[in-house]
């Protein structure tokens, strides 16, 4: 196995490994905040999906859609996330995002950080200090989410060019950065999808 193939695995390993002491209790936002348009299941935005039962869970877990199935909530997996940092506490929901379909470059597989109620609270520090982990990380792009609109914050916009567009790129000195980051990036992307959607316990199970 070579470094990129480790480092993939290792990173795998972590997003996809449920810390048992972090269980939803009663937080039930990733079953209300998402719009879901999914086979048997249609909901808009931040309407209570008809499946929850309250504090308990959801009530077709073992026939769930795959888009609640492929949800990967940080605060369950990362435990450098402070507890505070629950979704329903902090109004901040951190993701794993893993596609299926083709899209674009830096959507493909991604961390998303959602700010629920206001843009601002990017600044409050344990937000502030858990995204720039992720940035250091450096493993895969990392996306702010808010009231509609959306930014990439990793990698920064000269590599992401020179990444992306490697011969028409006016940042050169990037181009060998990046052909390395993508590299490891379509690495990690396949590792990814062969986990994606086969973990026991995505949404709620409680
Ligand atoms: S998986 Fe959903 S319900 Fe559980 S903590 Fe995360 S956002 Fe909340
Ligand atoms: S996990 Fe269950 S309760 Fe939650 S949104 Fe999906 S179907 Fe609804």
């Amino acid at each position: 196995m070579n470094t990129a193939d480790k480092s993939a695995v290792s990173i795998v390993d972590k997003y996809f490994s449920l810390l048992p002491e972090r269980q939803c209790g009663e937080c039930m936002v990733c079953c209300e905040y998402m719009p879901i348009s999914a086979k048997g299941l249609i909901k808009p935005a931040q309407t209570l999906c008809p499946h929850v039962i309250v504090n308990r869970g959801c009530s077709i877990y073992e026939t769930r859609p795959k888009v609640c199935r492929t949800w990967h909530c940080l605060w369950r997996r990362d435990a450098s996330m402070p507890n505070e940092m629950r979704p329903d506490k902090s109004r901040m929901i951190f993701s794993l995002i893993v596609h299926e379909d083709e899209r674009s470059l830096f959507e493909q597989a991604h961390i998303t950080c959602i700010a629920m109620a206001s843009k601002s609270d990017y600044a409050i520090p344990m937000v502030s200090e858990t995204i720039q982990r992720y940035i250091d990380e450096g493993a895969l792009p990392v996306w702010l989410s808010y009231g509609g609109g959306k930014q990439l914050v990793y990698p920064d916009p000269e590599l992401a060019d020179a990444i992306d567009r490697p011969v028409s790129t006016r940042f050169t000195e990037k181009v060998a950065e990046g052909k390395q980051w993508r590299a490891r990036y379509e690495n990690l992307q396949e590792n990814l999808l062969r986990k994606n959607g086969l973990l026991e316990c995505q949404f709620v199970k409680r």
